[in-house]
């Protein structure tokens, strides 16, 4: 009954005050936290905060000091263990950098961050783990200019927006064993911090503010990748171990034709495969010739054999893929041609093609969809709720 009542708020006020505007003015938005690991991989930190930042050490849930808005600090690894801010003769195995003010933002070797931080060393690696901990909508403002273009039609970045806040909330933990909840790469989602954020694109991801994307109830699994190339995988194609997901089955796209990397051509020598296969224990003499032996429903390449002088060894298209390189090979909807010397491949679309197509939701928005529609398209059968209303059930 409640999500009935949800999605009907949704019709209705879709077309006039936004759903999370209600909600702000009720006061059901509570801000929710994410820890992002990042990259930093350096014994050795310089930091300036914009603002002033308390200090937290240990156990010990008193303040410990403060650092002083705009005062460069470094912080070094002490005894292999412990974290030392030298200014302060601080020691300790892990920090807490606290900002007094949610707008407070801290320069950390250079790059710019909203939030607090944790610092504590990598046990046996003589090395910081940098933790940032923030609001998760803050967060979003770091994600969406490194994962589309600032540039693209609004929907499409609303639509970008409510993706990445679903898979955030969803994968919650990813990292736990690493003592926080998604990285700063694309194994999660990248992440650039401040100088990633662009303020036209702060405020589009702020008209969705909490809105998740959800299928019976619980937060969707969430996949996107650049351009589909035509027609979308479904993600038991890309991962077997991933049990069937409705929404989440191949659908043909004709959005992305001609865009961005949509056509695309590599060639390797028969010399570079034998040498990459080798090196990735894939143990063959010399590849002669390549044959594609089966393709998916969507056109990718499920399995290929290569051809040794003795013996031949089989490969899925995504091994293929991660041995030759993501670079070189886009996506696995291609077809090769065995030349004298190595394979030409002809290919089209980037990435693992299940979930949004991006370049796909970009023209969607171009020809007047909204986010709701393009999200409908990638995602069929899902819903557009509030994150807050999902736990509350
Ligand atoms: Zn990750
Ligand atoms: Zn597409």
């Amino acid at each position: 009954m409640r999500k009935i009542y949800i999605f009907m708020i949704l019709v209705l006020f879709s077309g006039c005050m936004p759903l999370h505007q209600q909600y702000l003015e009720e006061g059901r938005m509570p801000e929710k936290n994410i820890k992002i690991g990042l990259s930093i991989d350096t014994n050795k930190l310089e930091v300036i905060p914009n603002g002033v930042y308390d200090i937290y050490s240990g156990k010990d849930k008193d303040i410990t000091a403060s650092l002083e808005n705009g005062v460069t600090y470094g912080i070094g690894v002490y005894e292999g263990s412990r974290v030392v801010i030298s200014k302060l003769k601080i020691f300790d195995n892990i920090i807490y950098l606290k900002a007094q003010n949610e707008d407070s933002t801290i320069n950390i070797n250079g790059k710019n961050y909203r939030g607090n931080l944790y610092v504590s060393i990598q046990i046996g690696k003589n090395k910081f783990r940098v933790v940032n901990e923030l609001d998760i909508e803050k967060y979003l403002y770091g994600v969406i200019c490194k994962e589309i273009s600032s540039s693209w039609p609004k929907e499409s970045i609303k639509a970008q927006a409510v993706a990445a806040r679903t898979y955030a909330l969803k994968n919650i933990g990813r990292h736990k064993n690493q003592w926080f909840d998604l990285c700063d790469t694309t194994h999660c989602q990248v992440y650039g911090g401040l100088d990633s954020e662009n303020p036209e694109t702060n405020k589009i991801i702020d008209a969705t503010r909490g809105e998740v994307l959800t299928y019976d109830g619980e937060l969707a699994h969430i996949f996107y990748h650049g351009n589909c190339g035509g027609y979308t995988e479904s993600v038991t194609n890309v991962w077997t171990s991933t049990t069937y997901v409705p929404y989440l089955k191949g659908r043909r796209c004709s959005y992305c034709k001609g865009g961005f990397k949509y056509d695309w051509e590599a060639y390797l020598s028969y010399d570079t495969m034998t040498n990459k296969l080798n090196n990735t224990g894939h143990k063959i003499d010399e590849v002669k010739s390549v044959k594609i032996k089966s393709f998916t429903h969507s056109g990718r390449v499920k399995e290929l054999s290569f051809r040794g002088e003795k013996g031949s060894i089989q490969l899925s298209g995504y091994e293929f893929r991660e041995i030759m390189g993501y670079n070189l090979i886009n996506s696995t909807k291609f077809e090769i041609n065995n030349k004298k010397d190595g394979i030409k491949i002809i290919g089209t679309g980037s990435g693992h093609g299940v979930g949004m197509c991006q370049i796909g939701a970009k023209v969607m928005a171009e020809k007047g969809n909204t986010y709701l529609d393009i999200l409908d398209f990638y995602f069929p059968g899902t819903k557009v709720e509030l994150w807050t209303e999902i736990e509350a059930v």
